[in-house]
């Protein structure tokens, strides 16, 4: 398999020189822009297979990096997010971001964000199930694949929005609490709040549902949290 490809867009030198070291020691090539034109430029131009993005960038920040790069191409984007307002941001936005991990961050969980992320985008597109499905109703949750399929046709979900899905219909029918979700879906010390729970939960909805104001799969459980409702 061809060593895949991953672009750093990261203005402070000694975080950049970091993740730069430890991707080469997992077997990734590199490639590194310290400015948000140039980083922007690198991605559309050099055919990486995987973005990392900070957000407060020199000349242009990683938000609008991020929208650009969607308009164009679908490679896998991880934001870089050093604020809980960035955090609310990248969340409240539709920048079309795969998945975001807050600064300080745990190079195990980077790398490991990066994997999923990868493997995730090398499945997307193709119209053969794995065969590991699991069917609830019209959603078909194909768990090698990363993919769900409604009706037959595939959802756009985010890896976020896949897992947290995936850990509820695995579970059908238990009540979980925000916190627990958190905990066991984001699965790092995330020192954003509970509210990115809700976030993605209204997300799924807007995507699995028919009425998403009137869900029939993730149900809320009032003063408690949210289950999936086995159909
Ligand atoms: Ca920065």
């Amino acid at each position: 398999m061809r060593t895949k490809k991953i672009l750093v867009i990261e203005d402070e030198k000694a975080i950049s020189d970091l993740i730069r070291f430890n991707l080469i020691k997992e077997g990734y090539e590199t490639d590194t822009a310290f400015d948000g034109k140039e980083g922007l430029d690198k991605a559309l131009s050099t055919d990486p297979d995987l973005v990392l993005l900070d957000v407060m960038l020199p000349s242009m920040d990683g938000f609008e990096i991020c929208r650009k790069v969607r308009e164009k191409s679908d490679v896998p984007i991880i934001i870089l997010t050093a604020k809980e307002e960035e955090v609310d941001k990248v969340l409240g936005l539709e920048l079309g971001a795969d998945d975001y991990i807050t600064k300080p961050f745990g190079l195990r969980e980077l790398i490991a964000r990066i994997k999923a992320n990868i493997r995730r985008k090398a499945f997307i597109g193709d119209p053969i199930g794995s065969g590991n499905e699991e069917v609830f109703g019209n959603l078909t949750i194909d768990l090698d694949r990363y993919e769900v399929r409604k009706d037959g046709i595939p959802l756009e979900l985010t890896l976020r929005e896949f897992e947290l899905l995936k850990y509820l219909a695995e579970r059908t029918d238990k009540v979980f609490s925000r916190e627990q979700l958190l905990e066991d879906v984001w699965g790092y010390e995330y020192y954003g709040d509970i509210r990115t729970v809700d976030v993605t939960v209204r997300r799924l909805r807007e995507k699995l549902e028919n009425d998403s104001s009137n869900p029939t799969y993730i149900i809320t459980k009032r003063g408690v949290g949210y289950y999936f409702r086995r159909p």
